[in-house]
């Protein structure tokens, strides 16, 4: 009996042991097995990590991350020669060490630098007037295109992506001085046909009849078409190429309006409209440069006139926006700009439907003159419009702005 006892313990302490060791072995091998997986899976990422890591490195255009402060933490070897990159830059903000300037030489701040924009607007920025300047060297033209990086609605920092573009830069110059030439060239037959048509329509050259006349009206529409398009691109060749120095004198706005009012009465005229304008007496001392504000000015009536039907209203006012700046105001109560067309209506050649369709003729290039005018005077401009109710065209400048010549010094 005792030995039968005793016998049964044993066995129920070899059956324990047994069950440990097979517990042993099996969660061993388990475990073995899950920390083999585990470092295979650490080996793929730091693999993966790597790869990615080089692809981003060997990307021929520079590219930075940062995080949501802006500050960097990671450069590709693109971005490190063309800021002239040293590891103590690592941690900082992309626009305190990069030397960024504008195309006056005009160095950026922070706040402006597209990285810095695209985590406050919460959106990607894209900007081709910027200059990389490298410690010694030229500067260096660049289209940067900054962009936030979302983790379901928060973002967690921001990626900016930049290429030289000296080369379109330089294209582009030439293509310019093509058109500019080219446009020269043109004014002077321009300028003939309309003299000898003009001659033709008052009988100089013998008596016509009324069909003759027409067609010769007609001739005569057509070469003023022509002669407004010449003159446009040779203004826009004149911008691009920086040929137009600014000049800054005092000027009187209030007479400047007037006269631009003036030169645009016989149009008013014939549509019957009323024009209305008001600077305020708080605004003094202003400078500017006379021949680009008047060139914006004539743009900017000329559209209110043309996009308006007869009838319509014009109301032209300057008011103090701050201490040191003013605001003109070109406002009008006529066809309006169709939302689909408000992002691109600053572009070169751009026109928007509604106009086309009602088939007022134009070249889509006051515009884009008149927003790099307003660059160059270091303006702002923005607008508001409602189809069929109208559109305010709204141009803010320092009274006395501050231009400084396209110099590089770091
Ligand atoms: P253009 O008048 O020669 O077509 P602009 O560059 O001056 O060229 O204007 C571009 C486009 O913007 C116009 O074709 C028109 O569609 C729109 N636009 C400009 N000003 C006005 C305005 N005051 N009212 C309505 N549309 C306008």
């Amino acid at each position: 009996m005792f030995f039968t006892v005793v016998n049964s313990m044993m066995l129920v302490e070899w059956l324990f042991i047994v069950f440990v060791l097979i517990l042993y072995f099996y969660f061993g091998r388990r475990s073995r097995m899950l920390l083999k997986e585990l470092k295979k899976k650490e080996i793929i990422a730091k693999i993966d990590k790597a790869r990615e890591e080089a692809m981003l490195g060997s990307i021929g255009d520079g590219v930075v991350a940062t995080d949501k402060n802006g500050a960097i933490i990671f450069v590709n070897k693109a971005a490190q020669e063309m800021i002239a990159w040293d590891d103590s830059m690592v941690g900082k903000r992309l626009g305190d060490i990069s030397l960024l300037s504008d195309e006056t030489g005009k160095h950026v701040s922070i706040e402006k630098h597209p990285l810095h924009q695209c985590l406050v607007k919460r959106k990607k920025i894209i900007s081709t007037n910027y200059h990389f300047v490298k410690k010694g060297q030229m500067d260096l033209a660049v289209y940067i295109s900054a962009m936030p990086i979302f983790l379901k609605d928060e973002i967690i920092g921001a990626i900016e992506v930049f290429r030289d573009i000296t080369q379109e830069k330089e294209i582009d110059r030439i293509k310019s001085e093509f058109v500019f030439l080219a446009s020269h060239q043109l004014r002077t037959p321009l300028s003939t046909i309309n003299w000898y048509v003009e001659m033709l329509m008052s009988g100089d050259a013998g008596p016509i009849n009324d069909e003759q006349r027409n067609y010769l009206k007609e001739v005569y529409d057509g070469n003023q078409r022509m002669v407004e398009m010449v003159n446009d691109l040779l203004n826009v060749s004149r911008l691009d190429l920086g040929t137009l120095a600014v000049q800054l004198v005092p000027v009187d706005l209030q007479n400047l309006i007037e006269e631009e009012i003036k030169a645009n009465q016989p149009s008013i005229e014939d549509k019957k409209m009323h024009t209305n304008c008001e600077v305020s007496s708080e605004i003094k001392g202003v400078e500017t440069d006379i021949k680009m504000v008047k060139m914006l000015l004539q743009n900017l009536i000329t559209n209110a006139i043309k996009y308006t039907p007869a009838g319509g209203k014009i109301d032209i006012k300057v008011m103090p926006s701050g201490k040191k700046e003013y605001t003109l105001s070109v406002a009008d109560n006529g066809y309006g700009i169709p939302q689909a067309a408000k992002e691109k209506i600053f572009t070169k050649l751009y026109r928007a439907e509604n106009v086309m369709a009602k088939e007022i003729t134009g070249t889509g290039l006051g515009l884009y003159m008149v927003k790099s005018i307003v660059e160059k005077l270091q303006g702002k401009i923005w607008f508001e419009s409602e189809v069929d109710k109208g559109t305010t065209f709204f141009v803010s400048f320092p009274i006395k702005p501050v231009i400084k010549k396209k110099t590089i010094s770091i």
